[in-house]
């Protein structure tokens, strides 16, 4: 028998097996005994326990939801495809599932997005450059992948992030700079989430409500978002609020390379 290396050569097999009519429970579990189906289990994460699916591409989707099978209708629901209860979870992913939620980045984790349309798979995969204890504005994401009016788009790409958590989509906020809504449970998780991060949630909110969008550094005259860790590091009395972008210009201030405010 050839080598099974895609859901094409599957597809082809299960051609053949028509003829001993395999049923079409045993067609899920063989996709799931070689990867190409979805499985999933629950993990305990600060939030309460999340229902966490993954393939052999890598995590699927992580849904909060009151049981199994609302978390299975909405995975079918969502992703257009069948998903099964492993007794288990594979121990190396639940460590490296745990290990980041600590925040420890050591081991790499895989995610499989590409069911998702080719808009929504680089905002995410924008998303999860954001350095933990960070935020980004919806725009920053739009402009950095290349469509800069696209901040309402963006917002509407993370609002359906599969793998909130995971893929930080808690990062992202408003332009306004203030914080705003999350998907994953509601506004005070994602703040709560931030917190947790490192970052000053009361202080941006602050800054966000005096029109406070950048922070620049007198000595070296770079403009910064404010979670930057070059901004961080700005002491009081050389630091230069901005409300915008033409007013650091104006001033003689030029963009951060590391968070990149503007270009
Ligand atoms: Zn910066």
């Amino acid at each position: 028998m050839p080598a099974i290396d895609s859901e094409a050569d599957l597809e082809r097999l299960f051609e053949r097996l028509r003829t001993v009519e395999a049923p079409r429970s045993l067609r899920s579990k063989v996709l799931r005994a070689v990867g190409l189906s979805d499985s999933y289990f629950t993990l305990d994460t600060p939030l309460g326990p999340l229902y966490v699916a993954f393939n052999e591409r890598g995590l699927s989707a992580v849904f909060h939801a009151a049981d199994a099978s609302e978390f299975e209708r909405r995975f079918e629901r969502e992703m257009g495809r069948q998903v099964g209860v492993v007794a288990s979870p594979p121990q190396q992913l639940a460590g490296t599932l745990r290990e980041w939620l600590a925040g420890d980045r050591r081991h790499a984790l895989r995610f499989d997005l590409d069911g998702l349309a080719p808009f929504q798979q680089a905002v995410l995969r924008k998303t999860l450059e954001i350095p933990p204890g960070q935020i980004r504005p919806y725009s920053w994401i739009a402009r950095e992948i290349g469509h800069p009016r696209a901040a309402r788009a963006v917002g509407t790409a993370l609002a359906k992030n599969p793998i909130p958590l995971f893929i930080p989509c808690h990062r992202v906020v408003r332009g306004d700079g203030r914080i705003g809504r999350y998907s994953l449970i509601g506004p005070q998780a994602k703040q709560a989430i931030l917190e947790a991060e490192g970052v000053p949630v009361t202080e941006i909110e602050r800054l966000a409500s005096n029109q406070v969008r950048y922070l620049g550094s007198k000595t070296t005259h770079v403009f910064c978002f404010p979670t930057c860790r070059h901004a961080r590091g700005i002491s009081e009395q050389h630091r230069v609020p901005f409300s915008s972008e033409v007013q650091a210009r104006a001033a003689g201030y030029r963009p951060c390379k590391v968070c990149r405010p503007a270009v």
